[in-house]
């Protein structure tokens, strides 16, 4: 596996959540600073996605935060960044964040963070990255998620190797173990229904 250096968060903008999901964010931000690896995620100062880059930044760490002008102001642009890109629209948000991460890591979060996770999850499939995906399903979080999932496979429209390719974890601490052991590797598209 090649060294991971950045790491792309996505999370819920939401703060009106578990205080576990608050902490774990903020454990993650400390974690990553002490690691060295770079965070990078959606660029607003509110919710889960606040926490985890001020936790980032308290610790000494490095946090890109890359944020569509049209919601810079909803969200709340993050101003003590190490750097924030305030781009015009979320697609190129979105491509900034995959391009900048080595690895993705899937805290709870709302529809905004589904959406993100099934984006960088179907990219892999059509084999157009070969990045890590984390799941933290903290307190069985995201088991409805992984249950359709499994559902869409049962039905026959992904593969077993699709779910395999996803690495669940129920802890923040153990979010470097899955780094090192999480697969790694293109898949070749042309073999996706054969
Ligand atoms: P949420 O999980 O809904 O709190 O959103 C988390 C992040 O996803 C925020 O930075 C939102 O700006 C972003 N987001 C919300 N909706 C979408 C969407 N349709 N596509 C991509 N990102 C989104």
């Amino acid at each position: 596996m090649s060294e991971i250096k950045s790491v792309c968060v996505y999370c819920g903008s939401s703060a009106q959540v578990a205080e576990g999901f608050k902490q774990a964010a903020s454990a993650l931000g400390e974690i990553f600073a002490q690691a060295g690896i770079r965070v990078v995620f959606g660029g607003g100062r509110v919710g889960l996605m606040g926490l985890v880059s001020d936790a980032t930044m308290e610790h000494g760490g490095t946090v890109i935060g890359i944020i569509p002008e049209h919601i810079a102001e909803k969200e709340i642009a993050h101003s003590g960044l190490t750097e924030l890109h305030v781009v015009e629209t979320m697609h190129e948000r979105k491509q900034m964040m995959v391009d900048r991460a080595d690895a993705f890591i899937i805290l709870p979060g709302g529809l905004g963070t589904m959406d993100e996770f099934f984006e960088i999850f179907t990219w892999w499939q059509l084999g157009l990255h070969d990045k890590p995906i984390i799941i933290v399903n903290l307190d069985g979080y995201w088991d409805s998620l992984l249950a359709l999932v499994d559902n869409i496979i049962t039905q026959g429209f992904a593969r077993p190797a699709d779910r395999e390719y996803l690495t669940v974890i129920n802890r923040i601490d153990e979010v470097l173990d899955a780094l090192e052991r999480a697969p790694q590797e293109k898949i070749d598209v042309k073999t996706k229904w054969i």
